[in-house]
């Protein structure tokens, strides 16, 4: 049976400096496997209002901006992606490729799609569909005229324009994200 021992030591203050923060090294009685490391904040203060990250404590109430963008950026990009695959659904089922082989080289052609054959194969046999297999913003120009062959070009470059700023905006609030080195 193998046994373990944790050591606990104290790294530095905490952030408020009333108490500290406590690495704990987790060794296994057995060479092969390596020590388990954990970090804890040991104060009632610093604890709720920090978070753990990769050797690193973020503050949770400066991360609140970027959540926010973020979840603004997602329901920026669901209306652009279900357009832009409707689009996309459309020119191909109007293509009507005879083959998966010959889809594929269209898409190919189009330039927006990066599977091989064999991926596109595989991609089909787990029954997803052609459209998961393209980004069709890859190719601007070409998805530009089948929106406005549907008159559907305003819609396609409000949704993109909005889909930008929202980046943008989660961009921006994550450089305001306070992040602190634990050692
Ligand atoms: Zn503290």
């Amino acid at each position: 049976m193998s046994t373990s021992e944790t050591v606990t030591f104290t790294v530095r203050p905490c952030f408020c400096g009333a108490r500290t923060i406590a690495k704990h090294v987790t060794t296994q009685d057995n060479p092969l496997s390596s020590a388990d490391i954990y970090f804890t904040i040991e104060c009632k203060v610093c604890a709720p209002e920090w978070r753990l990250e990769h050797g690193h404590m973020v503050l949770r109430s400066s991360e609140t901006e970027y959540l926010d963008a973020r979840k603004n950026e997602e329901s920026t990009y669901k209306p652009l992606y279900s357009l832009v695959d409707s689009l996309v659904e459309g020119y191909l089922s109007r293509f009507g490729a005879k083959s998966k082989k010959a889809e594929l080289a269209e898409m190919t052609r189009l330039g927006i799609t990066s599977l091989s054959y064999a991926q596109y194969l595989k991609h089909r046999s787990e029954g997803k569909l052609p459209t998961q297999a393209c980004y069709g913003l890859r190719n601007r120009p070409w998805l530009s005229e089948l929106a406005t062959a549907e008159s559907l070009d305003n819609k396609l470059e409000k949704l993109l324009s909005a889909y930008k700023a929202a980046q943008q905006a989660t961009k921006n609030a994550a450089k305001k994200i306070v992040r602190k080195k634990i050692a």
